[in-house]
């Protein structure tokens, strides 16, 4: 288990890349840091694995305090997004390096390394150099580096952000596979919703140094907690509109539309992403009026933009039920998806 208290680090000139972050992760959990560029997730990362000294603020491993704790002595692995293999070394001398260092005998090392390797399915690569491997392989030796070494956790920063778009679905499935086989516990950094929502038992969604929410991919997809959040996940992201409370129902972009219990009147924010709205051809009341603008393929569904007065909304429509551009339009949010904010 891992687990921060208070933990804030500050660089000098002043970015505090982290702001009193708390946060415990389980041991074998695989947790997702997910945030924009520049939010900090590397610090963090970089903070757990003693690289980074924090400011203020504590980190415990496995029930042990680590804060002053030099990084060689906390029994973390780390992969980073470039790999940071040795260009000189073949693929059993990379694997095996950790284990040298920590001047594990060489005959062990190295069948430590080919037993790793076969997990990985690398075992025909063994005497390769890395410039003789592909993106895909290279990723996987330096996966294969932080396995054999049996650490307490992985720590990866965006290590699939390197590779295209269909390897790295491979190498997503591949690296959640493994990690439920050897149960460490993961920290896994990521810019990509999709990635955070595909692989993680939890995630903690950040922004300019703190968690905005920590929750299951299903919390943070279906319940955000704030608009942040909610504009951040989703393979298209959720409308979020202004509108008000008031007189027993919402008023959002010309719609009139159920009140939620518990939201008081004043002014608010409705959410509701594209997945979760149907598109009606005749007028409606508890509908968003617009104008189709345009009509994006995304293969087994479209992707509806309309043009609603000063908004744009989008709504996610069935194969074969997309409108013609230019045409009328009105988007009917399902009954209990929406979300609506106060904040922000
Ligand atoms: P992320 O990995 O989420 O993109 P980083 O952790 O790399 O974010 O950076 C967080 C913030 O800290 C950024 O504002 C960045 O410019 C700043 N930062 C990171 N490393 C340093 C450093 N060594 N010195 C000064 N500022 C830094
Ligand atoms: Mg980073």
């Amino acid at each position: 288990m891992i687990a921060l208290r208070g933990l804030t680090k500050e660089f000098p000139g002043g970015v505090r890349a982290l702001d009193g972050l708390d946060l415990e992760i389980a041991d074998g959990e695989f947790f997702a840091l997910l945030g924009p560029s520049g939010c900090g997730k590397t610090t963090l990362l970089r903070t757990i694995a003693g690289l980074e000294t924090p400011t203020s603020g504590n980190i415990w491993i496995g029930g042990t305090e680590v804060t002053s704790v030099p990084p060689g002595k906390r029994d973390v692995a780390m992969v980073f997004q470039d790999y940071a293999l040795f260009p000189h070394m073949d693929v059993t001398a990379n694997i095996a390096y950790p284990l040298r260092i920590r001047k594990v005998p060489r005959a062990r090392r190295e069948a430590r390394a080919a037993e790793t390797a076969s997990r990985l399915s690398l075992s025909e690569l063994l005497t390769r150099r890395p410039a003789q491997l592909s993106g895909g392989q290279q990723q996987r030796v330096a996966l294969a580096r932080a396995v054999a070494c049996h650490p307490r956790a992985f720590l990866f920063d965006e290590p699939l952000s390197n590779l295209d778009a269909r390897l790295r679905l491979e190498a997503r499935t591949f690296l959640k596979r493994l990690q439920r086989e050897l149960a460490v516990t993961t920290v896994f950094v990521t810019h990509d919703q999709g990635e955070a929502l595909a692989l993680a038992d939890r995630i903690a969604v950040m922004s300019a140094g703190r968690f905005t929410q920590v929750g299951t991919p299903t919390e943070v997809f279906q319940r955000p907690a704030n608009t942040f959040t909610a504009a951040f996940i989703g393979s298209t992201p959720m409308n979020l509109l202004p509108g008000t409370a008031g007189n027993g129902a919402l008023r959002v972009a010309g719609a009139v539309l159920p009140l939620p219990g518990g939201i008081p009147d004043g002014p608010i924010v409705y959410g509701v992403r594209p997945e979760y709205m149907d598109l009606s051809p005749t007028p409606r009341a508890d509908a968003f009026a617009g104008k189709v603008a345009v009509v994006e393929n995304l293969g087994t569904a479209h992707l509806v933009t309309l043009e609603s007065g000063e908004h744009l909304i989008q709504t996610v429509v069935p194969e074969g039920a997309e409108p013609s551009p230019g045409t009328a339009a009105w988007a009917v949010p399902r009954p209990g998806r929406a979300l609506v904010y106060r904040d922000d």
